[in-house]
């Protein structure tokens, strides 16, 4: 008679330990400054081997390219994941605001104003990170929009480096207060595009994120020092043997080569089998089981 209650209280114990793990921050852990740091943990590990990408655009809305983004995107049947800075948000761009959202598009943030959040003390941190969300937050009821997910993406990918505070605890006090429960998910990128380097093609661009799935040949910058001093940058051509397989990938809809980009990887994405799925369908990055209602 023992046996099957121990069965059933390990099986219990299993799924909250791997409930927890798939939460960034996670409930249970106090985050050491300094210490608790890096980027690999925090990987889509369950996107690995797939042929699933996910497509985030970061730092709009951008008043005419995130618009024929859009379009693009309808056409192709596409969801994507648009993180913005919320001080860019006003009365001439709401309409980008509420196609994201009813065209069903997941709406998140990248900071308020894309400073680094290492360098902000905590404080500043604390009530920037309260202001950007309950901003996206006021978006989605304006818009009606029934999007449970909160997504929160580091401005250059930096936390965990500032001496006196670690970024994660404050955002799970600052989830607290406003939706009761750990519901900001921070997310980074597995597949970089390098669409911020000017000097690269919309094709090479493209081709980054496929070679990043597929393997062949990807692209990145050089910095080249010119015999006057100054700073050159040039295309470097690699190989990538061994593929990570699927991942979410990282653009920018501020840039015209991103918006080529995007459309030359999506139509190749349909003959090469590979699947653009929404963020929030990525095991790491569910909301299956919870609520996550703005309580403030
Ligand atoms: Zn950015």
């Amino acid at each position: 008679m023992i046996k099957p209650i121990l069965a059933a209280a390990t099986l219990v114990l299993t799924m909250n330990i791997q409930a927890s793990e798939k939460q960034f921050p996670e409930d249970s852990l106090i985050y050491r400054p300094k210490v608790d740091s890096g980027f690999d943990q925090y990987r889509s590990k369950s996107l690995r081997k797939s042929n699933k990408v996910v497509l985030t655009f970061d730092d709009g809305p951008h008043r005419t390219r995130t618009p024929r983004l859009l379009d693009m995107l309808k056409r192709e049947n596409v969801k994507a994941t648009f993180f913005i800075l919320t001080k860019n948000v006003n009365a001439s761009n709401m309409f980008i605001i509420e196609r994201i959202l009813k065209e069903g598009h997941i709406l998140a943030s990248h900071d308020h104003d894309h400073d680094n959040n290492n360098k902000e003390d905590e404080t500043t941190y604390r009530e920037e990170l309260y202001n950007t969300v309950t901003m996206i937050e006021s978006l989605k009821r304006k818009y009606n929009s029934n999007q449970v997910s909160s997504y929160y993406r580091f401005p250059y990918g930096a936390y965990g480096r500032n001496e006196f505070y670690h970024h994660f605890n404050v955002m799970k006090d600052v989830s607290d207060r406003i939706y009761g429960e750990n519901c900001i998910n921070f997310a980074f990128w597995d597949i970089d595009s390098s669409d911020w380097v000017a000097q690269l093609s919309p094709e090479q661009i493209s081709q980054n994120i496929i070679a990043h799935v597929k393997g062949g040949t990807a692209y990145k910058h050089k910095i080249k020092r010119t015999i006057f001093g100054n700073t050159k940058y040039e295309v470097d051509k690699y190989k990538i043997k061994y593929p990570i397989g699927g991942g979410v990938a990282l653009l920018h809809d501020i840039h015209e080569r991103s918006l080529k980009a995007a459309e030359i990887f999506i139509k190749k994405a349909k003959q090469l089998k590979i699947e653009i799925v929404p963020l929030d369908e990525v095991e790491e990055f569910s909301y299956k089981n919870k609520s996550c209602q703005s309580i403030y």
